[in-house]
């Protein structure tokens, strides 16, 4: 039978593993296996992107949610949350801000919100379009239509983040009230790689009720679906929610299975999230030398950053957008990394209009 480090030296090779085998290596693997997938992780990444960590800037536009997501902070049920909503005049001076620091990515992202229609998303969404002619235009707005996908779409928008949280269907249901299906996820996603996204997945580490079983269903669906991006960060319990009690995910876990992806889908964009930087010190830095090359910094304006809380003690929340392009840059050169602001597309996909954008 294969070794853990077997198994890695194969996923390296063939870029997918079997359900059995994906279940063995993320149970057996040892502390060694671990520092052997970063360092594989990490050459990866540095033969495709070199030393090169991209920005992207993420505008957190509202916190109105429709959703009740048992994981969220932001879920509809926790009436204690004090609510907010940019508008679009506000959303297009975010750009701009994060325009004169440099960025040439944006991304909006926000709860489900019923103001943000297409009637008033499709429009803020062209703005930023002629505006910043340059930048990529990525969405982070939950579960559409086709039809508004596609909107959207053909006002500019690039990239779409929309996680598949789990890719059991059993899990799903444990993790989301009964009015969303694991369904109408997956049918999200297939809607939105066919009209041509640069489409991101991915899901929590350690979630509630989560198995080892689930994390190798989300690894063969990734392998399968082929994701230019992928969403992991560990769950981290919020207060006001059905899960305050909860277990937060490990750093650990996160970080092998960062590799993980990086090995099975090398030219992903993967970031290192937050939430891996609000559990533990240097925790984005740690992923980026487990195979992660993307950076998140926000550019909510600061009076809105401690009403986005997905989950507790999220960093950054008081530190101007400068000051965090400023310390991540530091916190990269320090481990032997540069961040680039430029619109770091996935290999393949070209800015919007390009003949080559729906050519994956
Ligand atoms: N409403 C949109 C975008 C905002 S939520 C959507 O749901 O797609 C963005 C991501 O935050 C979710 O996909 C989820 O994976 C993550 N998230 C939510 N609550 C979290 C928690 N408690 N810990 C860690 N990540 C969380
Ligand atoms: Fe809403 Fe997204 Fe939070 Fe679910 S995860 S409650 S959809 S903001």
């Amino acid at each position: 039978m294969d070794t853990t480090r077997d198994l890695l030296v194969r996923l390296e090779a063939e870029h997918e593993l079997s359900r059995e085998e994906w279940i063995n290596l993320i149970d057996n693997r040892t502390n060694e296996d671990e520092s052997y997938a970063a360092a594989r992780a990490r050459d990866v990444a540095r033969g495709i992107f070199g030393d090169a960590v991209y920005l992207r800037g993420i505008v957190e536009f509202t916190n109105i949610c429709k959703n009740d997501c048992l994981y969220c902070g932001l879920r509809r049920s926790n009436a204690g949350q004090h609510r907010y909503r940019l508008s679009p005049e506000r959303i297009l001076d975010c750009c701009e801000s994060g325009y004169e620091l440099g960025f040439r990515t944006f991304v909006l992202q926000g709860g489900e919100d019923a103001w943000f229609a297409d009637e008033h998303m499709v429009p803020i969404v062209a703005s930023i379009r002629e505006r910043f002619p340059d930048c990529a235009v990525t969405l982070s707005l939950g579960e559409r239509s086709h039809e508004s996908y596609q909107a959207l779409f053909d006002a500019g928008a690039d990239r779409y983040l929309l996680r598949h949280e789990t890719a059991s269907a059993d899990h799903y249901a444990r993790l989301h009230p009964a009015d969303m299906s694991f369904e109408n996820r997956m049918r999200c996603l297939v809607d939105l790689r066919e009209i041509g996204y640069q489409v991101g997945a991915g899901m929590m580490v350690g979630s509630p009720f989560q198995t080892t079983a689930d994390l190798a269903a989300d690894m063969l669906f990734m392998a399968e679906f082929r994701p230019q991006m992928v969403g992991m960060g560990p769950f981290i319990p919020h207060h006001a929610t059905p899960f305050a009690d909860r277990q937060p995910g490990t750093l650990a876990d996160t970080l092998f299975l960062l590799s993980c992806v990086r090995l099975m889908l090398p030219n992903v964009l993967l970031p290192a999230t937050t939430a891996l930087g609000t559990i533990a010190p240097g925790g984005r830095e740690r992923g980026v030398l487990a195979g992660a090359n993307v950076i998140m910094p926000t550019l909510t304006p600061t009076e809105n950053r401690s009403d986005y809380l997905l989950y507790d003690n999220k960093i950054c929340i008081t530190d101007r957008a400068e000051t965090c392009i400023g310390c991540m840059s530091r916190c990269m050169a320090s481990i032997g990394y540069r961040v680039v602001v430029g619109r770091g597309d996935a290999p393949g996909f070209g800015p919007h209009g390009d003949v080559s954008r729906k050519g994956n």
